[in-house]
Parts: C-alpha cells; sequence; structure tokens
C-alpha cells in the first residue's frame, strides 16, 4: 500500500489532509444506506403485474385446482416445473412453499435437531455436539440460524471458485459431528464467487464421518447475472445421485429478487427421501402452501424465459450500478491499493476487503458521515472477522447518484482509517 512507503512527516500531511476531506464529507450531512441487499423500488416496479394477478374469475391452475382453498403442500406443479427447468431439477424433486427459502432452511435446521433426518441416527439434540463448515465471508442468516440453535460454526476460506476444498474435505471427513455445510454456488454473498465444476462433484462426492452430512445448497441468485452469458446452474442433485450421495444437497431458491422480496415463492429441491422426510413434517405446520401468490407467479411468467426475459431487465437497472461502485473504487483505491475488492458477474454484492485492522473503523467513520454500511464482521460466524477488514457493499437500493456519492465517501473513510492505523503504527514502533 502506497501508505507504508511514507515516513512519519509525510504521514502526518496525508492525515490532515484526508481528516478535511473526511469533515467535507460529514458537513454534506448525507443519510445513505448500503447495508442490506434489497431491491430497489425501480426493480418491484418491474413486477407490479404481480398485483393484478390471477384476476378476480381466475383461481385455477393448469390441473384444475382450486388455488383458494386447502391442500397441495407440494405446490403448485406448473410453477414447480418452471423453478425445475431453471435449477435443473425434475418437477418431481422441487416444491414451491412460503414466501422465504430463509424460512425452509430454518425448518430444515429445526427439523434435524428435533426429529433427524431419515437417515440420522439420531435428531441432532442428541449427539454430543452438531457443527456446520461456513464458508467466509458469507451469508449473515445463515449464520444466524446457527447461532441461534447452538450449532458450532467452523468457518473456512472461501476462494475464487467455492470453499477452500482441501480444508472442507479433511475435516467432513474426519469429524462425524459436521452435519452440514453451508453454500451459495452462484454469485455467492458476498463475494459473487461461482462454485466450479470441480468443486462440486468434489462436494457431493468426498467422504463425509457423519452418515447424514448435508449440503445447505442456497441457490439464491441462479438466474441474477450481471453480464450476458449466466453462469451454468449445475446439477447438483444428479451430481450427487450419480456419485452415490443421493440425499446429500438440499437446494433452495425463491423469487424474492426475481418479484417482490417480501411475497415471492420460496423452493426447496432434492432426493425424493428427503422431500418426504421433509412434507411430512411441513404438514403437520400447515395444510398449504398461499398456492394464491403461486399462481399469480405462473401467469406472470409463462414459462422459464419469462423469467429469463423477467432478470435481463432487473440486470439492465442493477449492472450500471455495480460498474459505478467498481468505477469509483478502482479511480480512489486502485493506484494506492488502499483497499481490494471482487467485481461480481451476478448476484447483489461486492466484497471488499480494506487494510487489516480497519474495517470496523471505516464503519464508525462512514456511520458519522451518515453512510450505513452493514455491520462489520457481519459476514464471519459469530460476527468475528479475525482480520478486521472485510465490508459487504450493497449496492442495489440507493439511486445511481446516491450511491456514486456513498461510495465516494466510503473511499474517503477507508483511505482516513488506513492512514490512521499507518501513523498509530508508525508511532508504536
Ligand atoms: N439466501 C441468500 C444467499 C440471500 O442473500 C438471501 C437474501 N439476502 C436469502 C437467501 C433470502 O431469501 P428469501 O427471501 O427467499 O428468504
Amino acid at each position: 500500500m502506497w501508505i507504508d512507503s511514507l515516513g512519519r512527516d509525510e504521514l502526518v500531511v496525508e492525515h490532515q489532509r484526508q481528516s478535511a476531506n473526511y469533515e467535507a464529507l460529514v458537513d454534506a450531512e448525507l443519510a445513505l444506506n448500503l447495508t442490506r441487499g434489497k431491491p430497489s423500488p425501480e426493480q418491484l416496479d418491474l413486477a407490479n403485474g404481480l398485483l393484478a394477478l390471477p384476476g378476480e374469475e381466475d383461481y385455477s391452475d393448469p390441473d384444475g385446482t382450486d388455488c383458494r382453498n386447502y391442500g397441495g403442500v407440494e405446490g403448485l406443479p406448473a410453477l414447480r416445473a418452471i423453478f425445475g427447468e431453471l435449477l435443473h431439477v425434475p418437477t418431481a424433486n422441487i416444491i414451491a412453499g412460503g414466501n422465504a427459502s430463509l424460512e425452509i432452511m430454518h425448518d430444515l435446521i429445526v427439523f434435524s435437531l428435533l426429529k433427524g433426518a431419515h437417515d440420522a441416527p439420531r435428531p441432532w439434540s442428541q449427539e454430543p455436539g452438531v457443527k456446520f463448515l461456513c464458508p467466509s465471508p458469507g451469508y449473515d442468516r445463515h449464520f444466524a440460524i446457527c447461532e441461534q440453535y447452538g450449532i458450532e460454526m467452523i468457518p473456512v476460506p472461501m476462494l475464487e471458485d467455492g470453499p477452500d476444498m482441501h480444508r472442507v474435505a479433511g475435516l467432513v471427513a474426519s469429524d462425524p459431528s459436521i452435519r452440514g455445510m453451508w453454500a451459495i454456488p452462484n454469485y455467492s454473498n458476498p463475494t459473487g464467487a461461482v462454485y466450479s465444476e470441480d468443486v462440486v462433484r468434489e462436494l457431493v462426492s468426498m467422504p463425509a464421518a457423519a452418515p447424514d452430512f448435508r449440503l445447505f445448497w442456497d441457490n439464491a441468485y441462479a438466474v441474477h447475472s450481471l453480464v450476458g452469458e449466466p453462469a451454468p446452474v449445475l446439477d447438483v442433485l444428479g451430481m450427487a445421485a450419480e456419485a452415490g450421495n443421493p440425499d446429500r444437497p438440499y437446494v433452495f431458491a425463491s423469487t424474492s429478487k426475481i418479484t417482490f422480496a417480501g411475497a415471492g415463492v420460496g423452493f426447496f429441491a432434492s432426493s425424493a427421501a428427503n422431500l418426504e422426510w421433509y412434507l411430512g413434517l411441513v404438514g403437520k405446520k400447515t395444510i398449504g402452501p398461499d398456492k394464491v401468490n403461486q399462481l399469480r407467479h405462473l401467469k406472470f411468467f409463462g414459462d422459464a424465459d419469462g423469467v429469463r426475459t423477467h432478470m435481463e431487465r432487473h440486470r439492465e437497472l442493477l449492472a450500471p450500478k455495480f460498474r459505478a461502485v467498481i468505477e469509483i473504487l478502482e479511480d480512489r483505491l486502485g493506484a494506492n491499493k488502499a483497499a481490494s475488492w471482487t467485481t461480481p458477474e451476478g448476484g447483489y454484492f461486492i466484497s471488499v476487503d480494506v487494510a487489516e485492522g480497519t474495517a470496523r473503523r471505516v464503519i464508525d467513520l462512514a456511520a458519522g458521515a451518515g453512510i450505513a454500511l452493514t455491520a462489520a464482521g457481519s459476514a464471519f460466524p459469530y460476527k468475528n472477522d479475525p482480520t478486521d477488514s472485510n465490508i459487504r457493499l450493497a449496492p442495489s437500493y440507493p439511486s445511481l447518484g446516491e450511491l456514486r456519492t456513498a461510495m465516494d465517501g466510503v473511499a474517503t473513510c477507508i483511505v482516513l482509517a488506513a492512514v490512521e492505523k499507518a501513523l498509530a503504527r508508525h508511532d508504536k514502533s
């Protein structure tokens, strides 16, 4: 980094300069928010057609099911077929639920703890300990579920093509208390990494010490490409079956970032045995999902191409925002190397690594200037970023103008925090 080459006097001058930049930023009295990956109002508008569907006289699906009534816990077959095609899963292996895939993930963990999967020797709650591998940085809400239920999280480094498989394979083969691993295979939250085919093959075929080891395969961003050619969605269920581990993957997806984040449809895909087990338990919780909402989605999209075309509209809104963030990072922090960042080709986030030991300070500085960033350490189990260097940026919600202003401000905070740190180091030595 450029500041490493500065002597004390130069550092003091630089500190004064950057502090003045920061004061100017504070004086601007901004109120901007880059915390959560929410779709912007313009993105939500793309799906406003849903609000008038299915229509007053229109309540039957193509199989003749009256969607107003109870029943059909596995969801509407015609909608399952569309998302099955997008996820490369046969219709029989995918079910459509309520509005949140996170709820299905949560339930699977709770069911596993209380009842145990069909191939588990006993419920996890009766085991001496349960652990999950957590590729990190990762999704804070995955980690929050584990924390909530006392599942010990073991971080493993997230690389450009998936988790560090050397670590993963060694741990899963040797420790029977490791019952699961979180995975966001396409356009991971927050780095944007896409799991390579080699990584996926190894994950489905590696030996596991636990008989009921599961991959929690959260394909939340399967169709959320920011470039022309989306990354392939691999047939993880087929690959797992071929490798002799058909029950290993639990696949999740939803329309939360396709239609309405608060009123979409969540999906769960898995082996026949896993689905039978899950539906038996979920059938005690509900007599059926919101089929009218499922019908609405079916009519809105028509088919899988309808989803793909809709995602192009999202891309037109999102891609310029991601480009703007990368451009500002490059302009402000490229030459001085005050940070490094990912350049995702899909998903909702950009992961930035600032000077070690300064992420918390950057986030505090930004807050002081009216720019809300995701809390420090959020992308790590127990919110513990071991090097205090990671910041997750969510560019989707603000307007392009607000985003540029916010990012310029964030860059100012990153540089100031790095200079402060260098000065303190200098004074200590
Ligand atoms: N998984 C990941 C990786 C996400 O980033 C998000 C939303 N931020 C979700 C799941 C939430 O999905 P849903 O709305 O279907 O619960």
